[in-house]
């Protein structure tokens, strides 16, 4: 039997081990089963090596507890260890150091630090007060059963053991038998292995339940998934029940080497950087959840998985943040992205166009936000026609580069308008959430050529028919200075009279508006408005208005409807509606 002591510095490791350990607790079981993992994939690598025989092990890693024995037990068949492995891996840890750098970052997160010294082994001392290792090399020789207490202080002897392997037993110490609950460890399982590459089954009495998915879809060939197994893992991934708006695989090998899958849920909620969930893994094996920085910031409400078997297992948050390759990833999730929505819009606009009204305000924002992905992907944002088509802003200016592109903000309480664009067969964009406008003002900042209007910002004057006369007449009846009246031709069937305000003093009552809502002052509301009243000289009532005994009844009839045309009257206008009606019908 032999004896000994792991270190002298393990003294001082052990308690450190659990107080700074304490935040992340349940990562012990994903170091002992990644172990446990790595075991088995040596042993298949020995196999395919030629060095050792094939003995056609069905590969499985169990875990077991047994509440009154208060033992938590995880066994693996892969390549086990013998004597001399045991006291070179497991008895002569790395420790020189150990202690002072985990002094040194006691503030960070545990991960990073159990990573560091490949102390992965030793956290199983998060939870336990004894650990017991029963293990034989696939080299055959005697088994040896290994014991180690919370001290450090362990004892190995050798035992008969038949098969390749380990298996490990964890006493559970006092106040954490917690963990010996089958429905929490099941729970940690799926939250650590839940992708891990040989079959985790967790034991209850008789029962096994293979609790992960051996081979998961980001480490297949992109072309040999389906779109219902795309929508399924994403579903079950990031617990939802509505299918993915949008998907995109990425395979990078070089220079960067990771895989992902990245989603757009279907939300109503809008944009919320906050639901924006990436999760990281190492070959297969969960790190974390939500690392800043991995997602790219101007994908908002994107969900992904993302394996990076270039990091180490063990990085913490705060290393993760700041680190290079996580933002060149990032940057490269972001470029697969534009590229994707390029794809679609030229190779299935079909599909894309199905998805694209709930799609469109995310890829609007990473176009705002971030240049790179603007300069790729404007072009392939489609807006949609008052028809219900779908273009971009080049198709809707026929190819070129420079016009006028018209757009409303509600079809109904501008739908006169929108009347007035279709009898002309001219194209109206539907802007449906405040982000189009943004949106807008960016294509204009790009090119100074391309110009929005809302539909309701003006028409085209008509100069000769400017007649003061009926100027007056409609300033005395409306008796409003702020008001501008001009004249235009819009049909003899048109209304009288409509009200328009300019691209240019909309934009900016809506920056006040905006502005006095954050500042709670509610003055902005009251400014002149630059509002225009534009007289419409077919119409027969105004070819006849200035001859009538009421023509100040009837200018101010006019005014109103129009008024009603482009907006909800108040109370007094509505009353004032009502007298002119009743008096002049
Ligand atoms: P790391 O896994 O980072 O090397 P650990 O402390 O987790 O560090 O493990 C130390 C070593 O112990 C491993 O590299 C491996 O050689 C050995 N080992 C641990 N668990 C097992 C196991 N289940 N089967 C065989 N060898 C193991």
């Amino acid at each position: 039997m032999a004896k000994g002591a792991l270190s002298v510095d393990t003294e001082h490791l052990f308690p450190i081990i659990k107080k700074w350990l304490y935040s992340e607790k349940d990562i012990f079981i994903r170091e002992v089963v990644s172990n446990a993992c790595d075991a088995i994939t040596k042993h298949k690598r020995l196999i395919s090596l030629g060095e050792t025989e094939d003995d056609s092990t069905a590969y499985k890693i169990t875990i077991s507890t047994d509440k009154d024995e208060r033992t938590i037990t995880v066994c693996d068949n892969g390549i086990g260890m013998n004597i001399d492995e045991v006291e070179r891996y497991i008895n002569n840890i790395a420790l020189s150091g150990a202690v002072e750098f985990i002094s040194k970052y006691e503030g960070e997160s545990s991960g990073g630090i159990i990573g560091h010294f490949g102390l992965g082994f030793y956290s199983m001392f998060i939870v336990a007060e004894k650990v017991e290792m029963f293990t034989r090399s696939y080299k055959g020789g005697e088994g040896v059963h290994w014991t180690c207490d919370t001290d450090g202080n362990f004892e190995s002897e050798p035992t008969q053991i038949d098969t390749h392997g380990t298996k490990i037993v964890m006493h559970v110490s006092d106040d954490e038998l917690a963990y010996l609950d089958n429905e929490k460890l099941k729970s940690i399982l799926e939250r650590y292995c839940a992708f891990m590459p040989y079959d985790i089954a967790l034991v209850n009495g008789s029962e096994e339940t293979v609790i992960n998915d051996t081979n998961p879809l980001w480490q297949r060939n992109p072309s040999d998934v389906t779109d219902e197994e795309y929508d399924e893992f994403y579903k079950k991934v990031f617990n939802d029940y509505e299918n993915p708006l949008f998907k995109l695989h990425i395979v990078a090998d070089y220079p960067l080497n990771f895989k992902g899958v990245i989603f757009i849920p279907k939300r109503k909620s809008g944009l919320d950087p906050t639901e924006s969930e990436f999760k990281l893994f190492y070959n297969s094996v969960f790190v974390a959840d939500n690392i800043k920085g991995a997602c790219p910031e101007h994908l908002v409400n994107f969900k992904g998985v993302l394996d990076c078997p270039e990091l180490p297992l063990n990085v913490s948050r705060s290393y993760l943040q700041n680190d290079a390759y996580v933002r060149k990833v990032a940057s490269h999730i972001s470029k697969k992205v534009a590229d994707k929505l390029n794809s679609l819009f030229n190779n299935d606009r079909e599909n894309l166009e199905k998805n694209w009204r709930d799609m469109k305000p995310y890829f609007e924002y990473a176009c705002l936000r971030d240049e790179k992905f603007g300069d790729r992907a404007r072009n392939s944002i489609l807006f949609e026609l008052a028809d219900g088509s779908f273009k971009t802003v080049t198709e809707y200016l026929g190819g070129k580069e420079e016009g006028t592109i018209y757009y409303t903000t509600d079809k109904e309480s501008q739908s006169y308008y929108l009347g007035l664009f279709a009898e002309k067969g001219q194209e109206v964009f539907i802007f449906d959430n405040i982000i189009d406008n943004s949106f807008a003002q960016y294509i204009e900042s790009k090119n100074d050529k391309i110009k929005f209007r809302r539909i309701d910002s003006g028409f085209e004057e008509n100069e000769a028919d400017n007649n003061e006369a009926l100027t007056s007449l409609f300033k005395t009846a409306i008796s409003r200075e702020d008001l501008e009246i001009k004249f235009a031709m819009l049909g003899e069937n048109g209304a009288a009279a409509l009200i328009s305000l300019p691209e240019e003093s909309r934009r900016f009552a809506d920056m006040m508006r905006m502005y006095s809502m954050n500042s709670g002052n509610n003055d902005a509301f009251k400014m002149p408005t630059g509002e225009v009243l534009t007289i419409n000289t077919d119409n027969p009532i105004i070819k006849k208005i200035e001859n009538s005994e009421n023509k100040e009844d009837l200018a101010k009839h006019i005014y109103l409807s129009a008024l009603l045309l482009s907006r909800t009257l108040t109370t007094d206008e509505a009353n004032e509606f009502v007298r002119l009606n009743n008096k002049l019908l």
